[in-house]
C-alpha cells in the first residue's frame, strides 16, 4: 500500500564535515530509495547542527581576515546555507541512486524558512548545541563575543543556541504543489530558517529549530500516514544503558508520555524525537512515528523493526 512518509535524517546520514557528507549521503540515498522502489511517496527533512556551526564559524573567521566584511553572519543566513550545501549532496546522490535502479523522479530541495513566536520562552534560555567543542581559551573567545556556552557532558565546551518552537513553513504550498507532481522533496532542513512575521515581511531570527519537531510540523501539514525518524539506534529503550534496559516495538501516545515523564529519554537526544512522534501520532488515528535506524527504514516501513508509536 503506497503510504505518504517524511523521513527525517539524523547526524548520521550526514556525516560531520564535507568528505564525510558526501560518503555518508549515498548510503543514506540507499535507504531512501528502498521506501521510494517500493511506491511510496517521500518527503524528506533532515538536521544541520555540525554543517550550522562549521558555516557560521567559517563566515565568522572570514570575517575577521577582510576588513571590508562585516564581521556578523545571521544565524538564519547560516541556516539557509546549511540547507542548500547539505540539499545539493543529498538531492545529487539520491538522484543518481533513482537512475542506478531505473526509476525515473525528479528530486528538489526547497529552501525552507519557519516561522516562531518572538517571544518564544526558548530565546531567554539556549539549548542547542551547534558547531565543535571547544577548549577552556575557545570558551573565553566564544563568550568575549557574547555567545552562550556550555560544558558538554564531559567532553569540552560547545556553543549553545535558542531553539523556539516551529509554528509555520513558509513554502508549505510549494511542498504540496511538488508532491502532487510525483516529486520527491527535501524540506526543512535544520528544523528551517527560523523566521518572524513583521507585516508583510518576514525577519530572520538567531535560532536553530529542532529537525525533529519542524518533522512533525510538516507531516501534520501535509497529512502524512508516517514520520519516520531514522537516527543511530534501531530502536527507543526505556531504562536505556542500564540493567534492565527495555528495547520498545509498539507503544501508544499515553505510553509514550508516561516514559517521558519518567526520565527515560534524555533531553538533547531521544527527547526530542519521541515528542516529535507523539506530537504527530496524537494529531490522528492513521498517524503513524517510526523510530529506528538509518538502514533499517525499510524493515520498519514494513513493521520488522523500530519502534511505532500510535494514537492508540
Ligand atoms: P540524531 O543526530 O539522529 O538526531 P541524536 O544523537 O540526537 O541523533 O539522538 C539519538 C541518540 O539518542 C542515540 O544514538 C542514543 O545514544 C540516544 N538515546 C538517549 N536516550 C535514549 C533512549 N532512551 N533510547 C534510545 N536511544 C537513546
Ligand atoms: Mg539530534
Amino acid at each position: 500500500m503506497k503510504k505518504r512518509i517524511v523521513i527525517a535524517l539524523g547526524g548520521n546520514a550526514l556525516g560531520s564535515n564535507l568528505p564525510e557528507q558526501m560518503i555518508a549521503v549515498k548510503n543514506t540515498s540507499k535507504a531512501i530509495a528502498d521506501l521510494i522502489e517500493e511506491g511510496h511517496e517521500v518527503v524528506i527533512s533532515h538536521g544541520n547542527g555540525p554543517q550550522v556551526g562549521m558555516i557560521n564559524n567559517a563566515m565568522d573567521m572570514f570575517g575577521r581576515s577582510d576588513p571590508k566584511h562585516p564581521t556578523f553572519t545571521p544565524l538564519s543566513v547560516c541556516v539557509a546555507m546549511s540547507q542548500a550545501y547539505i540539499g545539493y549532496d543529498l538531492q545529487n546522490a539520491l538522484k543518481e541512486e533513482l537512475i542506478n535502479r531505473g526509476i525515473k523522479k525528479s528530486v528538489t530541495t526547497v529552501i525552507t524558512q519557519v516561522r516562531v513566536d518572538e517571544d518564544d520562552p526558548k530565546f531567554k534560555n539556549p539549548t542547542k548545541p551547534i558547531g565543535p567543542f571547544m577548549d577552556e581559551e575557545g570558551k573565553k573567545l566564544a563568550e568575549a563575543k557574547g555567545l552562550t556556552v556550555v560544558e558538554d557532558s564531559g567532553r569540552g565546551y560547545r556553543r549553545v543556541v535558542a531553539s523556539p518552537l516551529p509554528k509555520e513553513i513558509i513554502e508549505i504550498d510549494t511542498v504540496k504543489n511538488l508532491l502532487s507532481s510525483g516529486e520527491v522533496v527535501i524540506t526543512c532542513g535544520g528544523g528551517g530558517i527560523p523566521v518572524i512575521r513583521q507585516g508583510n515581511h518576514l525577519k530572520g531570527v538567531g535560532a536553530v529549530i529542532d529537525k525533529d519537531f519542524a518533522s512533525s510540523l510538516l507531516a501534520k501539514e501535509i497529512n502524512a500516514d508516517f514520520l519516520i525518524i531514522l537516527t543511530a539506534v534501531e530502536k527507543v529503550a526505556i531504562n536505556f544503558k542500564t540493567p534492565n534496559e527495555k528495547w520498545l516495538d509498539n507503544i501508544t501516545v499515553e505510553e509514550a508520555r508516561k516514559y517521558m515523564d519518567e526520565g527515560h529519554f534524555a533531553p538533547g537526544s531521544m527527547l526530542p524525537k519521541v515528542q516529535a512522534a507523539v506530537d504527530f501520532a496524537a494529531s490522528g488515528d492513521n498517524h503513524t512515528a517510526l523510530i529506528t535506524l538509518l538502514e533499517k527504514a525499510k524493515d520498519g516501513i514494513n513493521g520488522k523493526t523500530g519502534t511505532f508509536i500510535k494514537n492508540k
